[in-house]
């Protein structure tokens, strides 16, 4: 019989969020058990809705969204994000600078497609959003994780980034604000990392998401600003957290910095958005809708409900005994640090499979982030304070059973 196996590309490549934990919990509620699903920063189940003008957009864009659009995207919709940009004040950005795609998601496999050779190495930062260190492996590349420093807020440490270059290293990534701890990085920490660019001559990878999810006294600062005319800085943005659409998979990736140096690189991307046609066209009618005025916070966080939502479970975390968390300053996650002596930890998915069957509660285990030790987990912050506090009860309960057995 013949066997039809995986390639050898896939050996490496992990996305824990929604992996083997997962499938535990769907098989869990094939049994007719009810889970808190807290491992998916997905806004709408938890009543977390899209601005009413976003929608209506989406619904008069359907009739035209039966056609293909340009393989970049539409238009109207690439010229919306430049124009965001200019008025973020990141420069002369231009709409042929703008990729449209599904999701940031599918913007960070083309685009590692269309610049990693194998062997070249990658600095991603650890703990990561796991598909780019995934999306490297997918290439043939080497992850080389730099440390977050937990001790100063989660902000990456520039002498670890500098000290793991090498001749290979091509990219360095950053992801701020940061998914899964919170951090949102100081302006003199961004434009550490793309002078640590300009320096070696990197491709700055920024996925800002996040941007607009910035909370109390944070502010966000876009790496392509600090990088400015002399680095390469492929910014990667989007409608799914900061506009609470995820569903609709309106990402985007914009380049500045030197273009003339960068045009067989944007051909290659270029290939690549033609091969896959176009991203999805009734997504993309979103995209002017939503970035075309100025949001107010209000806009942003209604109520001040998410904000609210981190602090208070951040709080509760800290009052676990043998728990502990930075707070978050942006984001949508909680990324605590666990005891491993005190509750007898020494594999995270285990423990996070335990709580799972035990209290039909699913988080992630923070080496599914690419975090060397068992020692963190992350966990969503979307559902109202009630529901955050029976799932933190549910922890606190756990962990006391677990540190008695
Ligand atoms: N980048 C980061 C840091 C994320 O946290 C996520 C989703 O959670 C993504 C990218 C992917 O977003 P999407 O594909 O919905 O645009």
């Amino acid at each position: 019989m013949t066997t039809f196996r995986q390639s050898h590309r896939l050996r490496n490549v992990r996305y824990d969020v929604r992996g083997p934990i997962l499938t535990e919990a769907m098989r869990l509620e094939a049994q007719g058990h009810d889970v808190l699903r807290l491992n998916l920063g997905n806004m709408r189940p938890f009543g977390l809705e899209a601005d009413p003008e976003i929608v209506a957009a989406v619904t008069a864009g359907l009739d035209a969204a039966q056609a293909y659009s340009d393989s970049r995207g539409l238009p109207q919709a690439r010229e919306a994000v430049a124009d965001h940009y200019r008025r973020q004040g990141v420069g002369a950005v231009s709409s042929d600078d703008v990729f449209l795609g599904n999701g940031v998601s599918e913007l960070i496999t083309l685009t590692l497609q269309a610049l990693v050779n194998p062997g070249d190495e990658i600095l991603v930062p650890a703990p990561d959003y796991p598909t780019w260190t995934g999306a490297v492996h997918l290439t043939g590349g080497v992850p080389v994780h730099y440390l977050a420093d937990e001790a100063n807020g989660w902000n990456p440490s520039i002498d670890d980034i500098e000290s793991k270059i090498t001749p290979r290293t091509t990219a360095l990534v950053l992801i701020n604000p940061n998914n899964p701890t919170g951090a949102v990085y100081s302006e003199e920490t961004v434009r550490g990392i793309a002078d640590i660019a300009r320096r070696h001559g990197l491709v700055l990878l920024s996925d800002e998401i996040y941007e607009e999810l910035v909370f109390g006294d944070a502010r966000h600062h876009h790496a392509a600003r600090a990088a400015g005319d002399d680095v390469l800085c492929l910014t990667f943005g989007g409608l799914s957290k900061s506009y609470r659409v995820c569903g609709y998979r309106a990402g985007w990736v914009v380049a500045t910095g030197p273009l003339e140096e960068a045009s067989d690189l944007l051909e290659g991307l270029t290939l690549l958005a033609n091969m896959r046609v176009c991203p999805n066209v009734t997504g993309q009618h979103a995209i002017p809708a939503a970035l075309g005025s100025e949001r107010s916070p209000e806009t942003v966080d209604p109520g001040g409900r998410l904000e609210h939502r981190l602090a208070h479970t951040a709080a509760a975390l800290n009052a676990i005994p043998g728990v502990s968390c930075v707070a978050p300053r942006g984001a949508l996650y909680c990324f605590p640090r666990i005891d491993t002596e005190m509750y007898g930890i020494t594999d995270d998915e285990e423990f996070v499979v335990d709580l799972l069957r035990s209290e039909h509660l699913l988080v992630t285990h923070g080496t599914g982030f690419n975090w060397p030790e068992p020692d963190h987990f992350r966990i969503v912050c979307l559902p109202d304070t009630d529901v955050l506090d029976r799932a933190l009860a549910s922890i606190a309960d756990y962990l006391a059973r677990r540190r008695e057995a």
